[in-house]
């Protein structure tokens, strides 16, 4: 997933000492290593077969899960339930099912959910649970259609990463039990239903869909989602749905998804889902992008206009190698994910806008590591500043930082710089080819990182101080780029007060893109076309924090930056603001905070408007009125920052 804002996310912990009688079956401890209750060893899903009526009115999916289990002899099948109503449990295939006894765990446990515990056979091959999904299924955003792109037809859908599947499915829901499924739907006939599996290009006038994964996935790649959508076909087995109005700007931003394709598979092998589609959801889908295989979830943010933003894109296409084929074994392996992801998308992007582009993209991500590393360092867990995490009892979401993404990449960056491109990419095309369609811990990559490239080339390389200390390492690889030294020597410049605006630009202080793009440049006053978004990202976060709110006006007047429709200049615009006390953009963070529900950009800023005396009252108004646009993820997140 792309790209989660790691800081002060729910510190749910069960506190108090509870007094329960807890009879002997139902005192399940969750796999504190799997954060999980499921008894996988014992017994464990090969096939889920989902049968649901999604019911828009009563924002209600209902059905049976049939799960079809590989036995060891066990008689006690536990699954992950969290938010669910359970009707029945029957063991035995369709035309032959018995009703057959359940009970639930004693401990309700705030983040990981309570254990569904069904009494079986040894002899049990095949579960049913019948259940229905409640407002407290977190999983599930039903949406108001005011709250869509159309404005006419409602719409849902789910996010599952990383334990929330269980919140819509009774589950055994830990990433290491790989699992096929195949789905019955049945949805309102205006709406289209799509999942992460083989997809229908066209509505069913019944409302019926079928649907088929059969590769098998972790259960978190599980994902539905039930609106008015159209698909648009665009070559090399890749494709975008989404609301209809949205088709032909989706189809402009994203028309180099066949090259990201065609680079991807250079790298690193043959694509293994077949189809990759994205569908754009509504703007309260709280991540950059999910990478639910054969169809990411992608935020209309995205659609920039410019496509300025697609490297999201070119990160969840990554994850069909690095997260969907060789995934996480546990949570506190999660860097294995996103660390290999971050370094693979910033290869497709190198070949598809060139190394400069690229290294600037990096950059931006490295200075983010930095700012998370300092807040780590000072926060209660420094550890967390590790690539392998321990997450015991803690709510896995609390790993999802710029350490997993940014600074895994980086590991793989300087191992790369260490053993040559041609090593790297051998070894990385067999890491993916050997693990493919398995679970792989930490352990697992250390021992296949020495058998097949330290000690076969003799190579010395610390990744013992990378993946089990907190901090970055001394020998990480250092980008440098001239065009983000001009913008941060402009940024300084202005803030001491001079004019930066009708100086003739020279090629020494304007990026290289800017003088391959516009000759005509030279000579001209600086204007918003001289350079590419991340170095305007970069002259804003160069900034003094506290500008006076002449100098943020000025800029505004001759930049437009409070009216620039890219949601990451808004986001980075709004923050400096913020900090600046420049009260003028109030009406348009207001709007953007009651349209965007991507977490990355609307936890920091409600943080930032809280923790400033002046504004901490718009941060709770403000989140007051907005907070039904977003999906739990958000929202639970943003209720913390702001202590409510
Ligand atoms: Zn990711």
């Amino acid at each position: 997933m792309k790209l989660v804002y790691g800081f002060l996310l729910l510190l749910l912990t069960s506190c108090g000492a509870k007094e329960t009688k807890q009879t002997e079956n139902s005192k399940i401890a969750a796999d504190a290593k799997n954060h999980s209750y499921a008894n996988i060893d014992a017994i464990h899903t090969k096939h889920l077969h989902l049968e649901l009526e999604v019911d828009f009115k009563l924002e209600k999916l209902r059905g049976v899960a049939r799960h079809i289990m590989e036995n060891h002899g066990t008689n006690k099948a536990i699954f992950d339930i969290n938010g669910l109503i359970i009707r029945r449990v029957t063991t035995g295939i369709e035309s032959d099912e018995v009703e057959v006894k359940f009970i639930l765990g004693d401990t309700k446990d705030p983040i990981l959910g309570q254990a569904l515990i069904v009494s079986i056979t040894e002899k049990t091959k095949q579960v049913n649970i019948y259940y229905e999904t409640t407002s407290d299924s977190e999983a599930l955003d039903w949406l108001d259609s005011a709250l869509t792109s159309s404005k006419n037809k409602p719409f849902l859908y789910t996010q599952g990463q990383a334990i929330l599947t269980r919140t819509w499915i009774p589950i055994q829901d830990a990433p290491s039990n790989r699992i096929t499924y195949s789905a019955d739907l049945k949805v309102p006939s205006d709406l289209m239903a799509v999942m992460s599996a083989s997809n229908p290009i066209e509505k069913n006038s019944e409302g019926s869909y079928h649907f088929e994964m059969k590769q098998p996935i972790p259960c978190y790649l599980i994902a539905l989602a039930v609106g008015d959508l159209v698909y648009g076909d665009l070559g090399n087995h890749t494709g975008v749905y989404c609301e209809p109005e949205l088709l032909k700007a989706s189809m402009y931003e994203f028309e180099d998804l066949p090259d990201m394709m065609e680079a991807a598979e250079k790298l690193y092998g043959k694509y293994a889902w077949e189809q990759y589609d994205l569908l754009i959801l509504p703007y309260s889908f709280p991540f950059g992008g999910m990478e639910n295989p054969r169809l990411t979830f992608a935020n209309p943010t995205l659609l920039a206009g410019d496509r300025s933003l697609v490297s999201v894109i070119a990160h969840e296409l990554a994850h069909s190698w690095s997260g969907n084929l060789v995934t996480n074994e546990t949570w506190n392996d999660f860097w294995l994910n996103e660390g290999f992801t971050v370094y693979f998308e910033n290869r497709i992007m190198e070949e598809i806008i060139g190394k400069r582009g690229a290294d600037n993209l990096a950059l931006v991500e490295f200075f983010e590591l930095e700012e998370e590393m300092e807040r780590i360092n000072s926060s209660e867990h420094p550890e967390d500043g590790h690539l392998f995490l321990n997450l015991k009892g803690r709510n896995p979401d609390d790993g999802m930082t710029d350490v997993a993404y940014v600074k895994g990449a980086f590991f793989l960056k300087t191992l790369e710089a260490t053993v040559g491109r041609k090593k790297m990419d051998m070894f990385l095309a067999s890491y993916f080819d050997h693990f493919k369609f398995t679970s792989v811990s930490t352990d697992d990559f250390v021992n296949y990182l020495n058998q097949e490239l330290l000690k076969k080339y003799a190579i010395d390389f610390n990744y013992q101080e990378w993946i089990y200390h907190a901090g970055i390492p001394d020998n990480c690889l250092k980008i440098e780029s001239q065009s983000f030294e001009n913008v941060k020597s402009m940024a300084k410049s202005f803030a001491q007060g001079n004019d930066i605006f009708s100086k003739a630009v020279t090629p020494n202080n304007m990026s290289n893109r800017a003088v391959m793009k516009d000759e005509a440049g030279y000579g001209a006053p600086l204007s918003r076309e001289q350079y590419s978004v991340q170095e305007w990202l970069t002259f804003i976060r160069h900034l003094p924090e506290d500008l006076d709110s002449n100098k943020m006006n000025l800029l505004d007047k001759k930049l437009h930056f409070t009216t620039w429709t890219n949601a990451e200049i808004q986001f980075e615009w709004f923050m400096k603001a913020i900090s600046s006390n420049y009260t003028a953009v109030n009406p348009s963070l207001r709007a953007f905070l009651g349209k965007v529900g991507r977490r990355k950009f609307i936890l920091p800023l409600y943080s930032a408007l809280y923790n400033h005396d002046d504004s901490r009252q718009n941060a709770l108004d403000w989140f007051d009125e907005f907070k039904e646009n977003y999906h739990a993820v958000s929202s639970n997140s943003i209720a913390s920052a702001l202590e409510l």
